[in-house]
This record gives C-alpha cells, sequence and structure tokens, in this order.
C-alpha cells in the first residue's frame, strides 16, 4: 500500500514526539511492505513566526491532498499575548474548520504496567476501556460573537454556544455505530438542566438511539459525569458530548491512565483526510530536552492506520509493541514509577521500533520452520 500522510509537528514538544511516530511508521512499512510518503507543513506558533499566520494556506492544500494528517501540539507562552486570530491555537481549530473534523475519537484503555503511575486506585481502573467521542466543530469554541467590549461604562464579555442539529445529529450516530463493535453502550453527556442547547442535544441522541435498538443509551449531566469518571470509570463505554464539555472530560479521563502522554486521538470527517493527533498540548515546560513521552502520538499513528488505511494488523502490531515496552518496564519521566527503566524520548522509540522490527524477525524464523 502506498499513503501519502501530511506531518504538522507544531510547537515545544511537536517536533520530537512527531519525529518518534513518523520513525515508527517507517517501521511498520518496512515490516509490513507499505510506502508511506511524508511531507511537512506549518502550523501553530512556528508558522505564526515564519509566515505570520497560524495556519497557512500551503498547509491548508497540503492537508486536503493528503490521505491523512499527523498533528504534534501547538502554542506556548511565547504566543500567550498575541491578539486572538495570531494565537497558536486558532491554526488548530482552523484546521479543524477547514478538514471539516466533526468527531474526536480519544480511546482510555487501562494499562496493567502503568497502574502505578495513575493516582487512582487500582481496583478503580482496572479494566478501563473508554471510547469518547467529542464533537469538535460547534459549540463555544466557534460561535459568534466572543468578544469583549465595554457597555455602560463596564467591561463585558460574550461568548456564544451555537449548534446545529445537524451538527449534534452526526456526531451522535458516529458514537452509536462505534458502540455498535463495543459493549454496546451510549452515555451521552449534557447540561440539560441548565443549557437550551443541551436539551437539544439530548432530544437528538434519544431520536437517533431509536435507529439503534442493540444499543443503550443513558444521559449523564457534565458535572454527575466529571464526578463518575473518577469514582467509576469502567461503567463507560462509549461517552458522546459536545465540543467543550468534550475537552474538559477526556483530559480527566487521561489521568486514569496516568499520563496525558499516552492518549492518543483521531478526529473524523465525513469524506477524509482524518487528522490524527495526541490529546496533549505543546508541554513548553520540557521542550528540547528529550523528556516527552512519544506514546500518544505513537498510538495516533496506529489509530491513523486502523480508521484511514483499514491496516488492522499493523495497528495491532504499534499497540502490541507499546504493551510489550510498558511490560518490560520502560518509562519516560511523566509515568516514572519505581523499579522501572527511565528513557528518552527517543529511546523510547527506539524500543518500540525494535519491538515491531523484532517480532518481524521472529515470525520469518517461525514461517520458515513451519
Ligand atoms: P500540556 O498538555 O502541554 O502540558 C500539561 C502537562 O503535561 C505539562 O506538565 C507537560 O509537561 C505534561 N505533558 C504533556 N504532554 C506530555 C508528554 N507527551 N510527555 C510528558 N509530559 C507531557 O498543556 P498546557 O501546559 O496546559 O499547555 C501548553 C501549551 O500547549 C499551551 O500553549 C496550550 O494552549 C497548548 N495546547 C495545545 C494543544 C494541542 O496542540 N492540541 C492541546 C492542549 C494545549
Amino acid at each position: 500500500m502506498e499513503k501519502r500522510i501530511a506531518v504538522l509537528p507544531g510547537d515545544g514538544i511537536g517536533k520530537e514526539i512527531i519525529r518518534g511516530a513518523v520513525d515508527v511508521l517507517q517501521a511498520i512499512g518496512e515490516r509490513f511492505g507499505h510506502k508511506f510518503h511524508f511531507s511537512y507543513g506549518k502550523i501553530g506558533g512556528g508558522a505564526i513566526d515564519e509566515l505570520g499566520t497560524p495556519l497557512p494556506d500551503e498547509t491548508i492544500d497540503l492537508c486536503k491532498e493528503s490521505d491523512a494528517v499527523l498533528l504534534g501540539a501547538v502554542g506556548g507562552p511565547k504566543w500567550d499575548q498575541q491578539p486572538a486570530h495570531m494565537r497558536p491555537e486558532k491554526g488548530l481549530l482552523k484546521i479543524r474548520k477547514e478538514l471539516d473534523l466533526y468527531a474526536n475519537l480519544r480511546p482510555t484503555i487501562y494499562y496493567s504496567s502503568l497502574a502505578e503511575s495513575s493516582p487512582l486506585k487500582k481496583e478503580v481502573i482496572e479494566n478501563v476501556d473508554l471510547l469518547m467521542v467529542r464533537e469538535l466543530t460547534g459549540g463555544l469554541y466557534f460561535g459568534k460573537p466572543s468578544e469583549r467590549s465595554v457597555k455602560d461604562g463596564k467591561d463585558v464579555v460574550v461568548d456564544t454556544l451555537f449548534y446545529q442539529k445537524e451538527e449534534m445529529t452526526r456526531v451522535i450516530k458516529l458514537a452509536f455505530e462505534l458502540a455498535q463493535n463495543r459493549k454496546k453502550k451510549v452515555t451521552s453527556v449534557d447540561k440539560a438542566n441548565v443549557l437550551e442547547s443541551s436539551r437539544l442535544w439530548r432530544e437528538v441522541a434519544e431520536e437517533v438511539s431509536k435507529d439503534f435498538p442493540d444499543v443503550q443509551l443513558e444521559h449523564m449531566l457534565v458535572d454527575n459525569a466529571a464526578m463518575q469518571m473518577i469514582k467509576n470509570p469502567t461503567q463507560f463505554d462509549v461517552v458522546v458530548t459536545e465540543n467543550m464539555f468534550g475537552d474538559i472530560l477526556s483530559d480527566e479521563a487521561s489521568v486514569l491512565t496516568g499520563s496525558l502522554g499516552m492518549l492518543p486521538s483521531a478526529s473524523l470527517s465525513e469524506e477524509g483526510p482524518y487528522l490524527f493527533e495526541p490529546i496533549h498540548g505543546s508541554a513548553p515546560d520540557i521542550e528540547g530536552q528529550n523528556l516527552a513521552n512519544p506514546l500518544a502520538t505513537i498510538l495516533s499513528a496506529a489509530m491513523m492506520l486502523r480508521l484511514s488505511f483499514g491496516l488492522e494488523d499493523e495497528a495491532s502490531a504499534i499497540e502490541k509493541a507499546v504493551d510489550e515496552v510498558l511490560n518490560a518496564g520502560y518509562r519516560t519521566k511523566d509515568i516514572e514509577s519505581e523499579g522501572m527503566k527511565l528513557v528518552t524520548t527517543t529511546e523510547m522509540t527506539e524500543q518500540v521500533k525494535a519491538t515491531i522490527l523484532d517480532n518481524q524477525t521472529i515470525k520469518s524464523i517461525m514461517e520458515c520452520y513451519s
């Protein structure tokens, strides 16, 4: 198989973690006989510095011409004081709009080897396997007006929560479809006791559920969901929610597995290309120190192989390699625990790569003798 992948490293640790994912994809190409062509584009603070915009047109074109997009992270203190339209995060929001990426999928899986890295008790997180589906193109992050002004001599501010019913329907439908191949349960999270948008969200969830009689639907208020996620996370299968609630809840879910550095994500559109990125940010506090955990980005690459290219065996090979490396005791600083082998970003990547390629050596030997 031959595929074109747009690679947008972005800012901070973006370059370090992306290098890891690209290396691992190359190892997969080598092992399974695929050719991945990587083309690099600019986004975020670096793009502002060089080209005066957080998302240059060339990057948009590159993404649209590619089969999939792999993104690192954007942002950093250098650009924190910029006006809204010149902030790195605008690049992120704009690429989501340009590619019409309406659903962000964030799986949270329990790794028994990382139980010690989680602040929660092992009994609580054991066997967690939840998939957060977050609406990505509507809600508070995109509604207009979003501005400050002075009214009657007072500073006032407005953000707008705007949704079209169709935006809700397509993401909730996707959540049900995904649940059909899992434990067949959808938890729809809203704030229907307060917000009009949530009341419509709830109605839509009910409407969509009629087409999926095999999937159980439950509604949960977002404040309760935030508590349940910590108290009893194994009750969840697929969780679907609007943009801002999803942003917050998925970061909370990351605590279950111990580190933001472990959580991958996929953003889907109706037509493609899809975009894959770790859920964490640019981590400026550890930038350039070879300390970042590359696994969230490497696992995002696995999601790309599965969801964009239909390469299930290849995706599983990455996931198994990550599992094996963790079981062997290798840890970056964020998931460090007593008695484990502390490694750098590059060493962690090398371990995953070696495991993928070693498995092949073992496989060929076995094939020779079968
Ligand atoms: P962050 O996710 O960058 O970092 C939070 C904490 O987690 C930090 O202590 C960081 O060192 C650690 N961390 C994050 N990823 C890690 C990894 N792979 N390995 C090890 N440790 C890791 O969040 P923040 O500090 O709130 O934001 C920093 C910048 O990133 C801000 O400019 C923010 O706007 C931006 N941001 C970007 C994205 C994105 O690009 N998708 C997402 C969130 C935040």
